[in-house]
Parts: C-alpha cells; structure tokens; sequence
C-alpha cells in the first residue's frame, strides 16, 4: 500500500484501520463506531482559481483525497454516473440569492431532496469496493428513513446488480408525497417497510441489526453482507463536501464574496450529517464563520449546543419538516470524537449513557470545541411564517425543511448583528411539500389534497411539475408490507428466506 493512504478508524477505539473500500461496505465500525478518517485532507490554496469549475470536477478534487484506496478512472467513472442528467440541471447544485441570503439548492436530484447528492454516488461506489475487496457476496443494503433518504436510496440501488435494497420508514409519519415516492418504487430488488414507530425506533433497530454476529452469521451463510445507505457511511458522507466548496466558488465567481472571505452556512439538520460534512468542509479549509444548526421542535441539538447536555428523554414531536423529527442524531457522535481530541473511550462513555441513560453530558473543555457552532431552534409556526414571508416578498418558494433554517438563520442574525454572507442549505424542492407549504402561503388551499396541490403550486410559483413526482398519484403502489418495530428482523429473514 501507498505511504499517503488515508485510513479509518471507529469513533469507539477499535484498533481496526481501514481504508475507504472496506468502511464504505461495512457502513460501520465493528464495535458499534462510526468510521472517521485518521486525517483531514486540506484543500489546495489554488482551489479558489477555479471559479468556473463544473460540479464533477470539482466532486472529483475532493473526494480523491479521502478514498485514497479508488483509482482515479474509478473515481471519475462512479462521479460521472452519479451527476448525469437524473438532475435537471446542469449546475447539479444552484445558488438562489434571496432575501439577502444565498439558497443552496440541493434538490435538483430525482428524489427532490439533498439526499441525491450522496445517494447517487453511493451505489457506484459500493459496487466499485465490493469488487476491490473481492466480495461474492450480495450486498444488502438496510435503510432507516425519516422520508428523503428511503426514496433516495431506493432510487440509487434500484435494479444495481450485486444488491438488495430494505427500507424502512416510520408509517405515517412521513409526507403523502413521501410515502407515494416509496410505495411505488419499481425493481425487483427493493423492498419498502412501514414500521409502526418513528425514525428512531427504525434507526435504532437498523443498528442492532447492523451489531448482531447471531444475525450476521445466518445472512453470512446466504451469502449476504449488510451494508448501510444512512449517512452512518463515509460513502454518504464525504461527497456532501463537495457543495459546501462549490456554492464557494460560485459566490466568488459572481463577486458576492472576495477570495478567503468567511461565509456561515445554515443547515436544516435532522441525522447530523449535512452539517457534519460543512464542518468537514471547514476542517478541509474552507473559510467558514459560522455553522448554524437548526433544529424543528425537536430540539435536542439546539440544546446540547446551548447545555452541553444531549437528552433524548423527551416525546418526539411530528412536524410539518418531518426528515428532521429525529431525537438521537447519530453523526453527532462524529464531532464528539473530534472535540474530545479523539478520546475513543470518552466517545464511547458517552453513547453508553445516552443508550442507557438515555442522556449525556460533556466536559467543559469539549463545549468549548463547539464555539464553531450556532444552534438554534424554530417551533412549525415560525417556519410557515418564513414560507410565506418569502413567497410573499421574493415570488420563491421554500420547503418546510428549508424554512427551518432559514428562521434559525434569522434569529442568530437577530442575536448577532452578524453580517457575514450565509448560506441557506436549501434541502427540499417545496414540490415535495405541497399541503404544508401551499397551507402556509394561503389558507384557502387547506381544502385540497397533496396531489391537487402539485398543480396550484406549479401555476403559483411558474414552475413546471419537476419530473420525479409528475403522475405519481397514478402509479401503481408496489409495496404494502408494514410491521411492528420488534418484528424488523423477522422482515428481513422473510425476504432473504433464511
Ligand atoms: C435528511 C434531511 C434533513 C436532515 O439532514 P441530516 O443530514 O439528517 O441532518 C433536512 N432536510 C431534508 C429535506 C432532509 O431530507
């Protein structure tokens, strides 16, 4: 192997280092960690001259210097399969200048959510390590969703040889849009569960699936490896830098910024991981103030940063921004690895107390780690009133998801005075809202469903119809199954008959 591989090791102390190929398959660490890498990598200073830069290139750039073990053809190859015209724009990831702010748009995807961004990729990826590592095996890929990710990653996988797809989502607990996106995924090889619980009961049970050798061994001898499409795996994780550098670059190439200028990026955050991946980006870099972290109801991160405290003995609450209705955000457990300086056994008190205590603390010297952090919280109200206030004042239309950070964004310039440029990480296309949104512009829209509303917003806002819920109201629903959240294995063994 090569001197300047970069390696992974687990947020828990396992000794095990792996490289890229093999955290990617196994999505995480044996003990139970998240994969982190040992380094991270910095960016060329000569980045910034390349404001024209497309987003492949640019994709390219960044994720070569942590998939270290990929070659470059494979590299470019999963990249241009990945950001192809699934999107319906060119640009991949445009900026919106609205309001003041900059409004990443990062639902131009298929799925119309961020999720695409990784998701995309990550299928390429996977096939790409399975056959470095020499597996025969088929890859099962298990998947919690809170809504966007199931979609995303159905769509990913669908029809990829080598893979089985398992999604589960909390039944009823996601949009109509949502839920119709998955019910109605073709291949043979997908499969979609309602489970009667939230997202964190599915999350939950998804790990301890991942954790069982009894239940490992049995797949194992059907010749199957589980793997994971949630943003646990770096696969998902690290390309989620590369919009960070590239909505950069474009501030810089239409003069919004000058060359080394701070900018704060607000993220709407649910899992952790669109944010972790701006630290990330910061860590590599790039000039960033501020990482504001917005929270819906459910606020448990807006409290931790405030407290020091994470506590999840609380009700989750179900909102209008349902991918963020999540109370254990599990890459939170990657920044405490970075803040305790890389303390695996602090790490891993940590989880321990959380799981059974069902909360923890940390120490005053990790809580001043977090100074690069804002967090913040916006109750459904306020949000809507964001939605309307921007259609109102911009003719541009949010999603709840992406109200949520953009009220938490107010407040902290509120708080602050602040006047560095932020960007707004825009999450969703409000296209896969419609009764939230359209209900918070105008009342009079409460009468009509989901689907009637996806044509009023489209003549409301003069936006085609995007093509990825175009007639979804009449596809056929091709899964049906739903279950308790204790009979999750049991699922699984039902599909891979063992
Ligand atoms: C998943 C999701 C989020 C939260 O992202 P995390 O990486 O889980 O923090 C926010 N908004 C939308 C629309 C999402 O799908």
């Amino acid at each position: 192997m090569q001197e300047n591989n970069l390696y992974y090791q687990s947020t828990r102390g396992d000794k095990k280092r792996v490289l890229s190929a093999e955290a990617i398959i196994k999505g995480i660490a044996d003990d139970g960690g998240l994969f982190v890498p040992e380094t991270i990598p910095q960016i060329n200073k000569n980045l910034y001259r390349l404001k024209s830069i497309d987003y492949k290139e640019l994709a390219f750039l960044i994720i070569k210097k942590f998939f270290t073990d990929y070659r470059q053809d494979e590299l470019k190859d999963c990249i241009n399969r990945a950001y192809d015209n699934k999107f319906d724009t060119e640009i991949i990831a445009p900026l919106s200048k609205k309001m003041g702010a900059y409004f990443l748009e990062l639902y131009h995807g298929p799925t119309l959510a961020f999720k695409d961004m990784a998701l995309s990729l990550l299928p390429h990826l996977l096939k790409k390590a399975a056959q470095k590592l020499n597996l025969n095996q088929e890859i099962v890929i298990l998947t919690a969703t809170s809504g966007d990710t199931g979609k995303a990653a159905l769509q990913g996988f669908a029809k990829v040889e080598g893979t089985k797809i398992i999604v589960f989502f909390p039944y009823k607990g996601v949009s109509k849009i949502q839920e119709r996106q998955m019910l109605t995924q073709e291949g043979a090889n997908t499969y979609v569960i309602g489970i009667k619980g939230n997202f964190d009961d599915a999350q939950r049970g998804v790990k301890e699936i991942f954790e069982d050798p009894v239940f490992n061994k049995k797949i194992e001898e059907k010749n199957y490896i589980f793997s994971s499409a949630n943003s646990i795996n770096i696969g998902r994780l690290i390309p989620q830098i590369v919009y960070y550098f590239y909505a950069y670059l474009n501030m810089l190439s239409e003069g919004e910024i000058k060359n080394g200028e701070k900018i704060n990026i607000a993220v709407p955050t649910g899992n952790f991981g669109d944010i972790l991946a701006a630290y990330y980006a910061k860590e590599m870099g790039l000039p960033v103030n501020k990482l504001i972290c917005a929270s819906n109801e459910n606020k448990v991160l807006a409290d931790f940063f405030e407290t020091g405290v994470y506590d999840k003995r609380r009700k989750l609450v179900m909102t209008i921004s349902p991918s963020m209705d999540i109370l254990v955000s599990s890459n939170l457990e990657r920044l405490l690895w970075a803040i305790s300086e890389r303390e695996a056994q602090k790490v891993k008190e940590l989880m321990n107390s959380l799981k059974e205590k069902g909360y923890y603390r940390i120490d005053s010297e990790m809580k001043k780690r977090l100074k690069d952090f804002y967090g913040g919280f916006a109750p459904q109200e306020e949000s809507r009133q964001c939605i309307k206030e921007i259609f109102e004042k911009s003719k541009y239309l949010i999603d709840p998801h992406t109200a949520v950070a953009y009220a938490v964004y107010k407040k902290y310039i509120k708080e602050t005075g602040d006047k560095t440029r932020t960007v707004i990480v825009a999450t969703a296309s409000p296209f896969k809202f419609t009764k939230s949104v359209m209900e918070s512009i105008d009342s009079r829209y409460k009468k009509f469903d989901d689907f009637e509303l996806t044509e009023k917003m489209s003549d409301l806002a003069q936006i085609p119809i995007p093509p990825g819920i175009r007639d979804i109201e009449k596809k056929p629903i091709r899964h049906k199954m739903v279950c308790e959240k204790e009979e999750m294995r049991a699922k699984i063994a039902e599909i891979l008959t063992l």
